[in-house]
């Protein structure tokens, strides 16, 4: 038996206006019913005007799929009746999408894996009912913000594979810089298919509506695969049905049956002229798309002399890639600046912003890279720069964290160790080499950590005559 996965995306895209009139498509923070006008409320007569940016923001993704852009599609009206759709229609492409084909290859647990795209269409997005104590409230806000759905083919083969597979796709919207993806605000969301093929040939599908997070997602599908597995080991047959997905319970919520299907009459939108890509302005949006992460994830090995993981971590997100690139041009070294990112900033990086600047991280770098700090003292100050606020360095002034660098000093503290350990120098002597790790151990206590090891043993080394 073979899982076998098919997922629909919608990705709202981020421009100024929505698709078909000048209203704010940035409606996230915006009290309800304020962005709205006759032509997202579809009041009769009211004319939409499709927004040029949402198709060149469309084209983008196409093109970093590697789909074949049509040069002439066209726009639909999806029929049906729910309060949050003021038009009683959404207008979609259905018959004639913007794209068709294409592909996204992605990683799961070092294995490089491809999933088809079938198509790729504009459309717009509904309002939102909002449940209340007292009843149902309406927002139109959303009503004809711009979305695209990416469709893909049945090619991926586990629930996690899915998730990974949206991971991947959000990574590339985001520095394709066409939508901010954020799953919990619902800017990236989607809806699955799932069958088990048994003795190769295609099984029966079931689909889950509206899965809005990379766990939802996950455990979704992994749900449904169990239940259908089940189902057919014990000789039944799977029903085809759609299922939303508690999320808080846990549990798939059976939707509709296949008999309840919709009928959504679709048909051409007089009143839009079909949507012409003519070669020039394809060629113009290529011309302006920014750097794809694969692309940078390459320049990150070649230029930096990452391992391909550490530069696939970095290129996760594009403000994490960023960031990186201005610590290392801060303190001039890409191996030190990806040690200190990966394994120091991002266990501390939440929000949007990086939890200490780059200029303050490369500046405490170079301290540890010219002996001026020990690395462990480094971790310390940098740790409570973070917690404060405050510049490492200006720490690192004030606790006394930098190295001792005078000869002198370093002796007179290795000498107090030798007497203060007779059964260690004892040790040495007799030949146990490992006995100087000790004493240095002890030296670094004396110090607080702010001698150089490798100093120390040589002073040691010499106070014991041994050179
Ligand atoms: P429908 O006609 O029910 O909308 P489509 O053929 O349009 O089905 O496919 C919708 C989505 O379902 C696509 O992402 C596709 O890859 C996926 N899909 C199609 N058939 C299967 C299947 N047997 N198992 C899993 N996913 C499937
Ligand atoms: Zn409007
Ligand atoms: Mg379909």
């Amino acid at each position: 038996m073979r899982t076998v996965i098919g997922l629909e995306i919608h990705v709202q895209l981020k421009t100024r206006t929505k698709l078909f009139c000048g209203c704010s498509a940035d409606y996230f923070a915006a009290p309800p019913n304020t962005l709205t006008c006759p032509v997202c409320l579809g009041m009769p007569g009211a004319l939409p005007v499709l927004n040029r940016r949402a198709v060149e923001l469309a084209l983008r993704v196409a093109l970093a799929l590697g789909a074949r852009v049509q040069e002439i599609s066209r726009f639909d009206r999806k029929n049906y009746f729910y309060p949050d759709l003021p038009k009683g229609y959404q207008i979609t492409q259905r018959e004639f999408p913007l794209a068709l084909g294409g592909a996204l290859r992605f990683r799961v647990d070092d294995e490089e894996r491809t999933v088809r795209v079938r198509e790729m269409h504009l459309e717009e997005d509904a309002g939102k009912l909002i449940h209340t104590d007292d009843g149902a409230r309406v927002d139109m806000n959303r009503c004809g913000v711009p979305l695209i759905e990416i469709v893909t083919e049945p090619d991926i083969r586990s629930p996690k594979e899915a998730r990974e597979f949206l991971r991947a796709l959000r990574t590339l919207l985001r520095h394709l810089r066409v939508s901010d993806a954020d799953m919990e605000k619902g800017e990236l969301r989607c809806d699955a298919n799932i069958s088990i093929s048994v003795d190769g040939t295609m099984g029966t599908k079931t689909e889950i509506k509206n899965l809005n997070s990379f766990r939802a997602v996950e455990r979704a599908l992994a749900a449904e695969e169990e239940r259908q597995r089940a189902l057919l080991s014990r000789g039944g047959t799977v029903e085809q049905v759609t299922f939303g997905w508690d999320e808080h319970a846990g549990r798939l919520v059976l939707q509709r049956a296949k008999e309840e299907a919709h009928d959504y009459r679709y048909f051409p939108e007089p009143d839009l002229v079909p949507l012409v890509v003519t070669r020039e302005w394809l060629e113009r949006v290529e011309r302006e798309m920014p750097e794809l992460p694969w692309e940078r994830e390459e320049r990150f090995v070649r230029e930096y002399g990452l391992s391909g993981k550490d530069a696939g971590i970095l290129i996760e997100e594009p403000a994490r890639a960023d960031y990186y690139e201005e610590v290392v041009r801060a303190c001039g070294d890409p191996g030190e600046a990806a040690g200190w990112v990966l394994s120091e900033i991002l266990s501390y990086w939440k929000g949007e912003s990086p939890p200490i600047g780059a200029e303050a991280l490369g500046r405490l770098i170079t301290a540890v890279r010219s002996g001026k700090i020990s690395r462990t003292n480094a971790k310390e100050a940098l740790e409570e720069a973070i917690a404060s606020g405050r510049d490492p360095l200006e720490i690192v002034e004030e606790r006394g964290l930098s190295l001792l660098s005078d000869e002198e000093e370093l002796r007179r503290v290795a000498e107090e160790v030798v007497a203060e350990n007779p059964k260690a120098v004892e040790d040495f002597r007799a030949g146990k080499k490992q006995a100087i790790g000790f004493l240095v151990g002890q030296a670094m206590r004396k110090t607080k950590g702010r001698a150089d090891a490798k100093r120390l043993s040589r002073i040691f080394l010499e106070i014991l005559g041994a050179n």
